[in-house]
């Protein structure tokens, strides 16, 4: 099978050249390895995603040759949802009713019991890191959420479950992922899911050096 990367844009917000810089950093990585780039369409945040910033994201897209259909998230919740039942059969999750200020609400998150699910796999979690094998240490993240009440999934479980599903070798994203990988690779384990290669490239800052952002492309 050939080395498959992907590009995986949230549509709120445009694209800055730090993005530009990692689908390109893809792309080379893809050519050198005579693989291919996949595009998918991280959406599933509804209230902060936005028809016109995907529009114009699959514009300055263009001149990329990226293969396949577009995957977009958001037509998937039944698929994510479905998966995340299969952990909380396992008694791994459990909804926390608390809110930000400490009171108690109807809405919830569905969060996975970190411990439990540590001592469930109950084996070394790392990842291979250009090449090199890395630790992985999920308890730092403390108990996750994967899903909530009015989202039933969350970037986590989509992320893990469509690099699977698209059977991606390479994720070639930016170093701001690097420690949220932890979850991912215990994620992949409780899935029962292959991991693919990782490489964290330095982020793109601006003038000041400060870090880019989607509000100030
Ligand atoms: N959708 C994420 C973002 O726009 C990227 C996810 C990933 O590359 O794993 O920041």
């Amino acid at each position: 099978m050939k080395p498959r990367f992907r590009f995986a844009p949230s549509p709120n917000g445009l694209l800055h050249a730090g993005h530009i810089f990692s689908v390109e950093e893809n792309f080379r990585q893809a050519r050198e390895m005579n693989g291919e780039v996949l595009l998918r369409i991280e959406d599933i945040d509804q209230t902060r995603c936005r028809p016109h910033f995907e529009e114009a994201i699959l514009e300055r897209l263009k001149p990329f040759p990226f293969t396949g259909d577009i995957r977009r998230q958001s037509e998937h919740f039944a698929f994510y949802a479905e998966k995340i039942e299969g952990l909380n059969k396992l008694g791994l999750l459990y909804k926390d009713h608390t809110t930000r200020t400490g009171g108690v609400s109807e809405s919830y998150a569905l969060k996975l019991n970190m411990k439990a699910a540590l001592a469930h796999i109950n084996q070394e979690l790392f990842w291979v890191e250009k090449g090199v094998k890395t630790i992985a240490n999920p308890l730092i993240w403390g108990d996750v959420t994967l899903a909530r009440k009015e989202t039933p999934t969350s970037y986590h479980v989509s992320v893990v479950l469509d690099d699977a599903l698209q059977n991606i070798t390479h994720v070639v994203r930016g170093m701001d992922l690097y420690e949220q990988t932890s979850i991912h690779v215990l994620l992949q384990k409780l899935f029962n899911l292959p991991s693919p290669h990782y490489h964290h490239h330095a982020l793109v800052n601006d003038q000041k050096g400060d870090k880019l952002s989607k509000s100030k492309p």
